[in-house]
């Protein structure tokens, strides 16, 4: 299967991300984790991409291109993927049309995950992430570790984002709707999106994905075995 998650920041896309893609055994691919594993480690693309993060803006479309068509073109990813983080602008959904029709494959579905303005800037201003694995997450009110700044599930070091200040996630939140928004209408065009509302517990919106999904994946089947029906030459 390959999945694109949008969704404004905050939403929650790393945490389902990663338990969709063990559920549906594909790897996640998050272009905002490609990226802090480059400024961890220091390398060129890190740093210049720091200091479009940190003001809440896009890294230019070149290099995030060139980095996610890399990532996708890995042994693991050959027979699907679930992108969180990209495409974020029409542009980059462009090229990964190309990339994927290049290959003779295509998106199986767009989910997108909707939360209140007002939510997303609560869910982050405590969130805490793992150094270790950026899918163990932590709010400070809503879901605090058991001991502070150290993670239940692998003991690593929690830390917050540099990018998760009250101002910067304003920006990104602007970002969001001016950019990244309108590649819901077009993958919408292609008939490819499902909304769910990412409120509730974690496992909640996980099941609630798992199902629109499907559905999703249903009613295509369902629409391709109509158009191979009215095409009415009987096949072979
Ligand atoms: P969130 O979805 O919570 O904002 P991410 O980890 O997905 O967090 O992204 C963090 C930052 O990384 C973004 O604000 C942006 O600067 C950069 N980034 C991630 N993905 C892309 C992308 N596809 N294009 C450009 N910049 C990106």
């Amino acid at each position: 299967m390959r999945i694109v998650l949008v969704g404004p920041p905050g939403a929650g896309k790393g945490t389902q991300a990663a338990f969709l893609a063990k559920n549906l055994s594909i790897p996640h691919i998050s272009t905002g984790d490609l990226f802090r594993a480059n400024i961890s480690r220091q390398t060129e693309l890190g740093k210049l991409a720091k200091s479009y993060m940190d003001e809440g803006n896009l890294v230019p479309d070149e290099v995030t291109i060139a980095m996610a068509k890399d990532r996708m073109e890995q042994p693991d990813a050959v027979n699907g993927f679930l992108l969180d983080g990209f495409p974020r602008n029409v542009s980059q959904a462009e090229a990964l049309d190309q990339a994927l029709k290049a290959d003779g494959v295509e998106l199986d579905g767009v989910l997108d995950l909707e939360v209140p303005e007002d939510e997303v800037v609560k869910r982050i201003a405590g969130r805490r992430i793992c150094r270790n694995d950026s899918s163990h997450v932590f709010h400070v009110t809503y879901s605090p570790p058991k001991k502070e700044g150290v993670c239940d599930v692998c003991d690593g070091e929690l830390y917050q984002r540099d990018d998760d200040t009250e101002e910067t996630v304003r920006k990104r939140l602007e970002v969001y709707h001016t950019q990244t928004e309108p590649i819901i209408d077009y993958y919408a065009a292609q008939g490819l999106v499902v909304t769910i509302s990412a409120l509730g517990k974690v496992d909640e919106v996980t099941k609630r994905a798992m199902d629109a999904l499907k559905g999703q994946a249903e009613g295509r089947e369902q629409r391709d075995e109509d158009k191979n029906d009215s095409r009415g030459d009987g096949g072979e």
